[in-house]
This record gives structure tokens, sequence and C-alpha cells, in this order.
């Protein structure tokens, strides 16, 4: 059993290993690359980080997955998951939803005018968007979303409230799930809308999380929006959300941050002093530093059974599902025992000059948290297990 990369796909990462390496040399590398920025580091929030992105445009990263027909490559989903592998070992912005869910979505159901208008926007990477699913009643429940989308005129109306809109603070578009039919059962009611983020009737409020990722509280208030922002058919929007689910497995996962925490609690272990020793010499430490390396290795495996399965164009959400579950508890499992070791020091917020490893742990401890919430919570990726890969009967 082989699970290395073929020889193009191992040349193309070392492609985007030199690019890297360039971009670091770059005045405003701190800004772009940080791998203390936790779950904010797929964010495009700064002008340093909207110039790296244009540069990755301009070296046709983005849309490389994309039929040439719409500027794209035709390249296997494969290498959009290496180049954010590399991407995120960094903590530099991943390419994302423009390249991934909107996209795709746009070139498979989209009007003409759609395409023309947001497809070249993206590939430039001049367009970012906001997923707007999540509401105060919807969120692993998603199908139950109530923001209204009422007929008017060559328009609609649109009325609700979404919750934990990630980039609404800077997007330009919002990417937004309506309830089009409220008396259709609930999948199939829903459609989808792109609207200009800054109308006058959305109302923007950040949201501080636990690990100090703004997300936001949006107000959508008599947001009227013409026909032509509809994407692809009215009522068909769950379809389409689900379909992009499938489009972002390549790029969802992404293995290096684990490994790069692993290799950064090491080190940790090999300079703690304590009572006049090492801890590393400690069995209890080293009994524990092992059993997380073979965790480590199982998240790895876990992760190339996701790839190996979307690259065979099979849906591969059992896979996903124990990736995900294994993989962000694994993230929260190193932090917790960075701040074993470290004992009380540990606690120190990033904002201390003495906080050891300038703070990274502590708030690792507390960010990782956010990774077993969004997209899909650890109780619906076991619920997924449960009742796709071991048949067991759900109660509801
Ligand atoms: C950092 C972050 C960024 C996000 N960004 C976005 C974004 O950009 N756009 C967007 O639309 N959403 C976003 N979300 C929302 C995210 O998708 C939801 O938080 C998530 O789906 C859970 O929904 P909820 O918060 O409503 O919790 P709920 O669904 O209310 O769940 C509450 C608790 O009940 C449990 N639970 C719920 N249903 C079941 C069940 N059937 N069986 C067992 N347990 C269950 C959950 O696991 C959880 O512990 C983001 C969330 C976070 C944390």
């Amino acid at each position: 059993m082989n699970f290395d990369f073929s020889a193009a796909e191992q040349a193309f990462v070392a492609e985007v290993r030199q690019f890297i390496e360039g971009e670091a040399e770059s005045d405003d590398a701190a800004d772009v690359m940080n791998p203390n920025r936790e779950s904010d580091s797929i964010l495009s929030d700064t002008p340093a980080r909207k110039r790296f992105n244009r540069k990755m445009a301009e070296r046709g990263y983005i849309g490389m997955s994309w039929p040439k027909e719409y500027g794209g490559q035709a390249r296997p989903g494969i290498y959009e998951y290496l180049l954010n592998e590399e991407l995120s070992r960094v903590g530099a912005p991943l390419i994302g939803k423009g390249v991934g869910c909107v996209g795709q979505t746009l070139i498979r159901h989209g009007s003409d005018k759609l395409k023309a208008e947001f497809l070249p926007k993206i590939l430039r990477a001049e367009v970012e968007f906001a997923l707007g699913y999540t509401e105060p009643g919807a969120g692993s429940d998603l199908a139950s979303l109530k923001l209204k989308a009422e007929r008017q005129g060559e328009g609609w109306l649109l009325n609700g409230q979404k919750m934990f809109t990630t980039s609404a603070h800077f997007a330009d578009w919002y990417w937004l799930a309506a309830r089009t039919d409220p008396s259709a059962k609930k999948h199939k009611g829903i459609s989808l809308f792109l609207v200009p983020m800054d109308d006058p009737g959305i109302t923007i409020h950040p949201i501080e999380t636990l690990g100090e990722h703004v997300t936001n509280q949006v107000f959508i208030d008599n947001v009227w929006v013409h026909e032509d922002y509809l994407v692809g058919e009215v009522n068909k929007g769950w379809t389409y959300i689900c379909e992009a689910l499938d489009y972002e497995r390549f790029t969802f996962y992404t293995f290096s941050p684990l490994e790069e925490k692993f290799n950064a609690l090491l080190s940790l272990v090999k300079s703690i002093r304590r009572n006049g020793k090492m801890i590393s010499e400690e069995a209890t430490v080293q009994s524990r530093m092992a059993r997380l390396a073979t965790d480590v290795e199982t998240a790895k495996m876990l992760q190339r059974r996701v790839i190996y399965a979307a690259s065979q164009g099979d849906v591969p959400s059992i896979e996903a599902a124990m990736c995900k579950l294994f993989s962000t508890e694994l993230h929260q499992r190193l932090s917790r025992a960075a701040l074993d070791f470290l004992g009380e020091e540990g606690l120190l917020h990033k904002s201390c000059d003495d906080a050891p490893a300038g703070g990274k742990w502590e708030w690792s401890y507390r960010a990782t948290a956010l990774d077993t919430i969004g997209a899909g919570t650890s109780e619906i990726q076991k619920n997924i297990i449960a009742r796709k890969r071991l048949e067991l009967p759900l109660e509801y």
C-alpha cells in the first residue's frame, strides 16, 4: 500500500513551498503567515493577506480545479488540497469559499450573468464572500432556517437573522440561504442568494468567541434582491449547499497544522526544566508524548482516507466525519498537554510579556474548541458515523 503522493503532486508541493519561502521574506510576512492564528488562519482580513491572495491568483493557484472554459486548469482537486496543506502549515490564508462552494456552485448552477460577474473576480482574488447559513434556531439542524424571502416585483424581499457569519465584517458579498417556500417540507423550501454586504438593510454585530476569533451576528431588514441574484433554481438551495460540501472535501481537512503543533509541543517538552530535572526525562511525560505521536499518525491516516476516497470520485462522508472528529479533538489534546507541562505559567495570556511561547498554548487551548463546533459539531460527526457506518438507529 502506497500512501505517497505522485511525482507530479510532489513536484507541485515543492513549487508551493518555494513560493511560500519567497513570500516569507516580504516585509508583511508576519501578518500573512502566522501559525499562531489558530482558527483565524483562513481569513483574508488584512491588506497583507489580500495582497498574498492576489499573488496566489497571479500564479494560477486560484481555481485550479475549475473547468478551462471558466478560466481554471481542470486539475484534479488534490492539487487544491496540497496547496491548502502547505498554506495552513504556515498559517497563511487558504483558498476557500470563493473557489469552493461559491465558484463551484455558480459553475454548475449559476446563470450566465452570475458566472460572468463573479467567476473572473474570484480567479483574480478580488472578491470576498461570507457564508450565511446558520441562524439562532438553525445550526446543526440547518434545514430549519427561517430567514424569509418573499417575492416582490422582479426580485425578493429578505428579512431575518443569521448567526456566526465569519468574514461578514470585511466580505463584499453574502452567500445567503433563505426560505422561499414556507409551505414546503423544510429541505425543499430553501434558496440561495448573492447579496451585496453593504446593503443598508444589513446590520453586522461582532461576536467575540472563546478563541478571540471574531464572527458575526447579522440582521437583514427589508433587503431587496433582484431575481438575477438568485443562485440556480428557486427552492433548490438545500441540494446546492450539500453539493458544495462535497466539492470542499479536498480542501477542508488539512493535516499539517497538527504535525506542526506536535513538533512545537515536542520542542517545548525538551525545553522545560522543573525541580532541577528536564521534564522530558519523566516517564509520565514520555508516555503521554508517545500516545500523542501515535494519535497524530492516526489523524494523518484518517485524513489520507478522505483524500483517497474523494480522488476516486466517492463522497467520503464517513471518512470525513471520522477525520474531523478525531483531528479537531486531537488539536485540543495537544494544547491541553502543553498547558499541563507548562504548569501555572502556561496560563499567561499572549498579552503578557513573559507568557511562554508568546502565549501560543494558552490561546490554542481556547481557540481549538471552535474547530469542534464549526462545520458540524463533534456530536454531529458521531451521528454520521453511528448512522452511516454502524447502521445504528437514531432516536429522532
Ligand atoms: C468559529 C465559528 C465560525 C463559524 N462560521 C460560520 C459561517 O461563516 N457561516 C455559518 O453559516 N455558520 C458558521 N458557524 C456556525 C456553525 O456551523 C454552527 O455553530 C454549528 O453548525 C453548530 O450549530 P449551533 O451553534 O447552532 O449549535 P446547535 O446546533 O444548537 O448545537 C448545540 C449543541 O447541541 C448538540 N447537538 C445539536 N444537534 C444534535 C444532535 N442531533 N445530536 C447530538 N447533539 C446535537 C451540538 O453538538 C452542540 O453541542 C461558525 C461557527 C463557529 C464556532
